[in-house]
């Protein structure tokens, strides 16, 4: 299972299903992916099994400013298209992309969406549910994705698109992997280096806890108490 996430002057679909297919190797049973472009229509596009019936499922014609896509390997509901990620929040505002598994899913959804339908029996649908739930509340959508960050227990890397705003990727991690990826006009995030090799060679680590808000030329990284974090980049030797 993998993530893998963009914003910039890339192509995001192609960023996206490349970044799939490198990340391959880390198994999947379905896959998926939400593009946003300046000005233009959001897509969301979700198919169970190979990659290869996510790639067939995308018209070449869907291009975007902001991506995120995702292979997932089931925890909590079956391999299912309506349980393959990314998950949008019932007002279709919100797009989540999260590998790990949330512990106490289930204590959250009764405590804070009991009046919520939910579409999915994933624990990363509560996710998505709960940040649009914040944002209505008023909170901003960076301190909605902290408040989900302060309540969830367990693993999670998370790549959260707010459909009103195609210039901004927010991101999370805690216990499982996820790595920023720097570009010239663009920035990404994978689970692995090898996910954005083609794109770049400069990468950001991430500690646990730490939430990032990226867009084509800025890269900020945040503990969960919101106080900005110092982090070198570092380079990938690509040469073999
Ligand atoms: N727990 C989530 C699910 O079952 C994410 C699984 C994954 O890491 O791919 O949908």
């Amino acid at each position: 299972c993998g993530i893998v996430g963009v914003v910039g002057k890339l192509n995001a679909t192609k960023v996206l299903l490349n970044g799939l297919a490198k990340l391959e190797y880390r198994g999947y049973d379905s896959a998926g992916i939400f593009v946003n472009d300046q000005g233009h229509e959001a897509v969301l596009i979700k198919r169970v099994g190979r990659i290869k019936n996510l790639q067939a499922a995308v018209p070449d014609t869907l291009t975007g400013t902001l991506g995120i896509g995702h292979t997932r390997w089931a925890t909590n509901g079956k391999p299912t298209e309506a349980n393959a990620h990314p998950h949008v929040s019932n007002d279709g505002r919100f797009y989540l992309v999260h590998n790990g598994v949330l512990t106490n899913a289930a204590e959250l959804k009764d405590e804070y969406l009991s009046d919520v339908q939910f579409a999915s029996d994933t624990d990363t649908e509560v996710a998505v549910q709960l940040v649009a739930k914040f944002v209505r509340d008023g909170a901003t959508t960076k301190d909605a994705l902290r408040h989900v960050m302060q309540l969830v227990q367990g693993s999670y890397a998370f790549a959260l698109a707010d459909k009103e705003d195609s210039d901004t990727l927010y991101v999370a991690k805690n216990k499982s992997p996820l790595l920023v990826g720097l570009g010239d006009g663009f920035n990404a995030v994978g689970s692995d280096a090898l996910a954005l090799l083609d794109q770049t060679d400069t990468f950001l680590e991430l500690h646990d806890e730490e939430l990032v808000v990226l867009t084509a030329d800025g890269v900020r990284v945040e503990n969960l108490a919101g106080e900005v974090q110092k982090r070198a980049s570092y380079k990938v030797d690509v040469s073999e």
